[in-house]
């Protein structure tokens, strides 16, 4: 079995575009690692409004002068030609070549990642300073790259639980020689499957997800509509292994109980942490689980600083979407407490069922061992012990306990545990209110 980091070092450098041969390679060495199904949707096929784009093959690209001396080369890196380049030979003038070479709007000596799936164009990539060096009149293109029907690949991993409503992870696979974004997402959902396959049966089954970005996240869910009632949370997976504090960013319907559950929780396990509303940390697949006739409450979780203007978090990482994201900038160690975080995150959603009360008026406490708070030496432990127990009434989650108290998820579940093992409640997957008069 291969670490977070071995997979990296591994997967990495890959051309992992949309539908590919590598981003296909990416994906069965993965299934390797873990039961996988992979779902294979050919070139073509209407995915809602969308249509699963051909396969794109790049054999060879390079800038030359007109002397044959080689300025740049596809074989050195991937990111050197567009991705999705339509093929083009020939000479350029140098105002020419300008508009179709590409360069970094900040890194100096960071080849780009553009990509251009929908546009239909050509064009080349190179550092800011390569290209400032360009002195000759004319150049000559070699972009020789074939669009072919293909087969857009999604990887699924399930877990099953007790029940079949589910939470969904995901995670996109695709990106070429990239590794924040987000190969890093993908061993960090893989990690964390394999921790729940070896652990405990969980209640809700779980399902992690590895797709090309926004088209298979479309794909996928075009043509498994049957299930997507079922999925009643979602985390997406993205930039888990660089360093910066993590983000929650709350699904398009934060009263869910997907959203309190995972807020609630993050408090306790990553108190640097912070959280934020819909489309304010990061646009990514979520939004597609979270879209109109869909509706899936899919948080996403990275690593990124809070954000300073609406703008900034298109550029989330100084490394972002260059040739300068590298297994140098993300660590075993972080990508280990990314995938802690997620594993803290989804036992607190598997717990996070109604409380249902078998007990009527307040409990005897003395009966009852571990229920008792002395107010005497913590009045406010106290007053709080009672506070969570007045709200186990059938009709409130430990997430909504928490939320009306302002309490981390692990506070209030100390306490359903407790009475949990005095057999003074049950979890229901539905409210279940105790109240008489209702
Ligand atoms: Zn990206």
């Amino acid at each position: 079995m291969a670490t977070m980091t071995q997979l990296i070092e591994e997967l990495w450098f890959l051309k992992r575009d949309i539908v590919s041969d590598d981003y296909d390679r990416a994906l069965a060495r993965l299934a390797e690692e873990i039961p996988m199904t992979i779902h294979k949707v050919p070139s073509g096929t209407p995915v809602w409004t969308w249509t699963v784009p051909e396969k794109w093959t790049c054999h060879e690209a390079y800038l030359e002068t007109l002397d044959g001396e080689r300025i740049l080369d596809y074989a050195d890196h991937p990111l050197h030609v567009v991705s999705y380049s339509l093929p083009f030979e020939g000479e350029v003038s140098h105002e020419e070549l300008i508009e179709y070479l590409h360069v970094h709007p900040k890194l100096l000596d960071a080849i780009p990642f553009v990509f251009k799936y929908y546009q239909r164009d050509w064009g080349l990539c190179c550092t800011r300073d390569l290209r400032h060096q360009l002195s000759e009149a004319r150049y000559r293109v070699v972009i020789r790259a074939e669009f072919s029907p293909g087969e857009l690949k999604i990887g699924e991993v399930l877990v099953k639980g007790e029940v079949d409503e589910c939470f969904v992870l995901a995670a996109h696979l695709d990106h070429p020689a990239m590794v924040n974004d987000d190969l890093s997402g993908v061993v960090v959902g893989l990690d964390a499957m394999r921790a729940l396959m070896e652990g405990p049966k969980p209640h809700f089954s779980y399902r992690l997800l590895l797709f090309p970005e926004t088209i298979g996240s479309v794909a996928y869910l075009s043509q498994h509509e049957k299930l997507i009632p079922k999925m009643h949370g979602g985390l997406f997976l993205e930039m888990l292994g660089n360093d910066a504090p993590h983000a929650l960013q709350t699904s398009f319907l934060p009263e869910s109980q997907a959203d309190r559950a995972l807020t609630a929780a993050l408090q306790g396990l990553a108190p640097g942490a912070y959280v934020g509303p819909f489309r304010s940390i990061i646009d990514n697949d979520e939004r597609q689980f979270n879209a109109p006739g869909v509706r899936v409450t899919m948080l996403s979780l990275s690593r990124v600083e809070k954000p300073e203007t609406p703008e900034s978090r298109f550029s989330p990482y100084p490394e972002y979407h260059s040739s300068k994201d590298t297994p140098d900038i993300v660590s075993q160690k972080r990508l280990e407490a990314s995938r802690d975080l997620v594993l803290g995150l989804l036992q607190a959603f598997d717990r996070n069922r109604y409380v249902v009360n078998y007990f009527k008026g307040e409990v005897f406490a003395s009966d009852y061992p571990g229920i008792w708070v002395d107010y005497k030496e913590d009045a406010e432990g106290h007053k709080r012990r009672f506070e969570i127990m007045d709200r186990c009434d059938g009709t409130r989650t430990p997430a909504d306990i928490a939320h009306e108290l302002d309490l981390s998820f692990e506070a209030v579940w100390d306490v359903v545990e407790i009475l949990l093992g005095h057999e003074l409640v049950s979890l229901s997957d539905v409210p279940a209110p105790s109240d008489p008069h209702q």
